[in-house]
């Protein structure tokens, strides 16, 4: 074994964790020395949104009820600007990573502190990264400001997950912790997160497709998706994340699917050049880690390839253009014919190389 010589960065932030842990939030909030919440969500969680007020009652200012995908620059702004009538000195966001978005977001713009109570595994909550929209181009910044104050993980929130978005929100996770464990930057305490939670999260997820409301395997979901969210806010993410970023933005195809399809192939790309990695991730997935993850996709119902998602079969081409406009550091060199290959096993459906 090489000596050790790494950086090890952390993010502060303080994180509750368990079941029934959203009956904390008006003590996080008096913590906080705050009295007026705007409290956000996506019209869908309206009604939960609601029901936090309920509990929070006389410490809330409003409810902000739009946050949407992508988080457009027009509903950050909007949003900005209902806190700054309302006089609002928290944000508390309930949802999955459009809401957390949206939060941070407005964090950006006001500096205002922000408790966030995750609904899905995606981890923004862990990260000092925002990606917003303008001009339909998603544009992506790094910012100590965008990071959440609080978070409260209630695994009772996400016991109503739709089971679809469960698996793919769970292997969207699963992803930041793949890619972690080859990340330029990588360190042991990460390396040991990143396989912690992608033990958790394989065994937890066909556990939700058989029982979707069982308290324990969402715990262990919950718990995973907190790592993988430590992993993806420590390191540097790279060609599976570039990747699903700029095949999401040029053919408008959902998050956390593209996610689910993308990642077996792009670790079948870099695993000639990852022997560490892969090592590690054969005690967790089993001997063909990017089969394992190719058969998680299909065990929780995914859809197998981007065609299948919206992405034109005559798009093979213009992708991989795109994937090699924008250079970036990756561990197995970005080729044409592999990404090619790549891209067209990831569109056509079929399993990884
Ligand atoms: P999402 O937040 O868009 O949620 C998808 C839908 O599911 C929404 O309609 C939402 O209301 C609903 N939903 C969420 N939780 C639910 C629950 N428990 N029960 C019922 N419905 C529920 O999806 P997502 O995958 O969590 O987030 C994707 C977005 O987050 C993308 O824009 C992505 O770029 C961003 N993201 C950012 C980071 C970061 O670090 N900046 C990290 C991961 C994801």
């Amino acid at each position: 074994m090489k000596a050790r010589h790494f950086t090890y960065v952390s993010h502060p932030a303080r994180v509750i964790f368990g079941s029934g842990t959203v009956g904390q939030l008006p003590d996080e909030v008096d913590r906080l020395n705050a009295q007026r919440a705007l409290i956000l969500s996506t019209a869908a969680q309206q009604g939960d949104a609601e029901a936090l007020a309920d509990r929070l009652g006389p410490r809330v200012a409003g409810i902000f009820p739009g946050a949407v995908m992508h988080t457009p620059v027009e509903v950050s702004v909007l949003a900005t600007e209902r806190a700054r009538e309302l006089g609002a000195d928290v944000l508390v966001a309930l949802g999955g990573g459009s809401t957390t978005g949206l939060a941070k977001a407005i964090a950006l713009r006001t500096d205002l502190p922000q408790i966030i109570l995750p609904t899905t595994y995606a981890g923004s909550e862990m990260t000092p990264i925002l990606g917003e929209t303008s001009d339909g181009q998603k544009r992506t910044q790094s910012s100590p400001k965008v990071l959440p104050e609080v978070v409260i993980y209630d695994v009772d929130l996400t016991l109503g997950l739709p089971v679809g978005l469960s698996g793919t929100s769970g292997i969207n996770a699963i992803a930041h912790a793949v890619e972690a464990l080859y990340a330029r930057d990588r360190n042991p305490v990460i390396e040991a997160l990143a396989i912690e939670a992608i033990g958790a999260l394989a065994r937890a997820l066909p556990r939700i497709v058989a029982a979707p409301r069982d308290p324990a395997a969402r715990s262990e979901a919950l718990y995973g998706a907190w790592l993988c969210g430590v992993c993806l806010g420590s390191v540097g993410m790279a060609l599976h994340h570039k990747l699903c970023h700029t095949l999401g933005g040029s053919f408008d195809l959902p998050h956390a699917e593209t996610h689910t399809v993308v990642l077996p192939h792009a670790l079948a790309y870099n695993a000639p050049a990852i022997p560490d990695a892969m090592a590690a991730l054969v005690r967790v997935l089993g001997p063909d880690p990017a089969a394992a993850l190719f058969a998680l996709g299909r065990k929780v119902g995914a859809p197998a390839g981007l065609a299948a998602l919206g992405m034109p079969t005559d798009g093979v081409d213009r992708a991989v253009d795109l994937a090699l406009s924008n250079p970036y550091w990756n561990p197995q060199p970005l080729e044409r014919a592999g990404l090619r290959d790549l891209i067209a096993r990831a569109c056509d459906g079929g399993p990884p190389r």
